[in-house]
């Protein structure tokens, strides 16, 4: 049986819901061609017993666990060499990680190291029965259209997954549980770079990647004071502040908070849309909300079209009524 290899997301001590996304899928594919699950942990310290048996569940045939001080943060040298030499030591057809920002930087330097292609971005994954292609889908040409993208020459086959995209396995694999532990030697983890410092997102806020709301503005709040309703709103419901690449260029917050093709795909409970035109890019972000609010004051705007409520109007003063009457609802 051929061996399909997830990379697990580590953030802090807890392992990212977006491995768990991962093995869900990877179980999907195994029914269509027989595949042995690993899922590769880096970490600089053994695996606690909860985590371990959540991997399992999740999904996992085996725990292939590399332990070593330098993976206490991402650190892109020792992350690439460590992990192909675990991927030429398993032999495995498919390497899959989640397209986070470090997914997305060890994931070609990876590819580069073992001479094989890479799929970034995926939004769907199938599978041959036969041959054992992966069929890797992608939004291509600025998101106008999927591309299916298939690498028949070349092992591994490696693809990174946007977060939220897949969903985890709802009921418990019944799984072999192998651990292995992988020996880390020092030459894998000799590198010149040097982390200077680490800034975390603000204490008890969550990325817009796993956000249960959130609200997102662009370009129709004219000017980055107009932001302000959106942040008063978004603390008074513990939500996250999103928005679209044009306010991102326009510098009036962080890249982070973007949501689209270049940016985050999200999978809220609620996406509050306000002053957004609905652009395909950035439609390709949100789509996967639960339901979605659209506030803006042309009546023909494209993202009305995926609402579930639309209101029209100027959303500066839909978004000052809103927090007006939340706030007169606390009291
Ligand atoms: P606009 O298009 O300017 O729309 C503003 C909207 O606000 C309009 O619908 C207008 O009717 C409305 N409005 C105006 N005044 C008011 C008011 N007073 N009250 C309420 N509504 C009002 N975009 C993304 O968002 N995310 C991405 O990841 C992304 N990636 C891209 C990747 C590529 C390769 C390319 C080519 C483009 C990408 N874009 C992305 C850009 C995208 O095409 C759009 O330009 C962008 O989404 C538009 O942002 P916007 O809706 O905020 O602004």
């Amino acid at each position: 049986m051929s061996d399909l290899l997830v990379i697990a997301e580590r953030r802090g001590n807890e392992i990212h819901s977006s491995t768990f996304e991962l093995l869900g899928k990877a179980r999907e594919l195994s029914i269509k061609r027989p595949l042995t699950v690993s899922v590769v942990v880096l970490s600089d310290k053994p695996v606690e017993e909860d985590s371990a048996n959540s991997l399992f569940s999740g999904g996992a045939d085996r725990i292939i666990l590399a332990v070593d001080r330098s993976f206490s943060r991402f650190n892109f040298e020792p992350y690439t060499k460590t992990l192909a030499s675990i991927v030429r030591e398993f032999a495995p057809e498919i390497v899959l990680a989640p397209a986070t920002t470090s997914g997305r930087t060890y994931m070609p330097g990876l590819a580069a190291l073992l001479k094989t292609g890479l799929t970034a971005d995926c939004t769907g994954l199938d599978i041959e029965e036969e041959t054992g292609n992966l069929l890797q889908t992608r939004p291509a040409i600025g998101g106008n259209i999927m591309a299916t993208i298939k690498t028949p020459n070349h092992r591994p086959q490696m693809a990174t997954v946007r977060p939220k995209t897949f969903s985890a396995l709802k009921e418990a694999y019944e799984s072999k549980s192998e651990l292995v532990n992988f020996e880390v030697t020092p030459d894998l983890t000799q590198t010149e770079a040097k982390l200077i410092e680490f800034h975390p997102i603000g204490a008890g806020q969550k990325g817009v990647q796993d956000a249960e709301v959130i609200i997102a503005g662009g370009m129709g709040l004219r000017k980055v004071e107009n932001m302000e309703p959106i942040f008063r709103l978004s603390k008074m419901i513990n939500g996250t502040v999103g928005a679209s690449r044009k306010i991102v260029d326009s510098k009036w917050i962080g890249h982070e908070a973007q949501v689209g093709l270049s940016g985050h795909t999200v999978k809220p409970k609620i996406y509050i849309a306000a002053g957004i035109s609905g652009a395909v890019q950035h439609i390709a972000g949100m789509q996967t909300a639960e339901f979605i609010v659209a506030i803006n004051r042309d009546r023909n705007a494209a993202i009305f079209n995926f609402a579930d409520i639309g209101l029209v109007g100027d959303a500066v003063e839909i978004l000052n009524e809103l927090a007006k009457s939340l706030e007169s609802e606390v009291k």
